[in-house]
């Protein structure tokens, strides 16, 4: 594979409310091979660069390659942990992935000063950035605001997006995207059908 070919792709998903935001666009962050539908896991680039657009790392900053291998290896687990849904739970290696990168984020709690009580990263850099993901993700899962996030059903998809739906039937990361490519697809599918019935 032509490594040049391999890019970001962009991220069309309404956003998620509040901070919850940031850990759906992080998780939703993928790569695709120029012309290919199929997505692909974030290159380690693709990984710095949203942090950076997202204000988390300064563009000067020169991560080490383990700190890019740790924010992909929370980045599956938290991805993993959308796809078990509601009242799942994260696997013994997603645990230990979780809790080591909190640890080495310095997670702390900041009760004193002007602002209200907070979760906050003790690290800078890489490490920083996912201490305040890892801080949004687990204050969702105890508010139960995480239950919203779904990947998208769309096979070829991994985008991360927030049902806002009422009875939580969402099912696409975008109507625009995939769930207009989906609406056709199902559309093409039962035109088949209708053909075969006339034969
Ligand atoms: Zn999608």
């Amino acid at each position: 594979m032509d490594v040049e070919e391999r890019a970001r792709d962009v991220d069309r998903t309404p956003p998620a409310p509040g901070d919850l935001e940031l850990v759906r666009a992080f998780l939703s962050v993928h790569d695709h091979v120029r012309g290919h539908e199929r997505s692909l896991p974030p290159s380690p680039e693709s990984v710095r660069a949203f942090l950076v657009e997202r204000g988390l790392l300064a563009p000067t900053d020169r991560p080490t390659p383990e700190d890019l291998d740790v924010a992909l290896a929370v980045h599956q687990a938290l991805h993993r942990r959308v796809e078990t849904g509601p009242g799942g739970s994260l696997g013994r290696e997603d645990v230990e992935v979780i809790e080591a990168a909190a640890r080495a984020a310095g997670l702390e709690l900041r009760l004193g000063g002007a602002g209200p009580p907070a979760l906050a990263a003790r690290a800078t850099g890489v490490l920083g950035a996912l201490g305040r993901i890892l801080a949004i993700w687990f204050l969702a899962e105890i508010d139960g605001s995480w239950n919203r996030l779904k990947v998208c059903g769309d096979e070829s998809c991994v985008a991360v997006f927030y049902d806002r739906s009422r009875n939580r039937s969402g099912r696409w990361c975008s109507m625009q995207e995939c769930g207009n490519r989906n609406k056709v697809r199902a559309w093409r599918a039962r035109r088949r059908v209708g053909h075969a019935d006339d034969a």
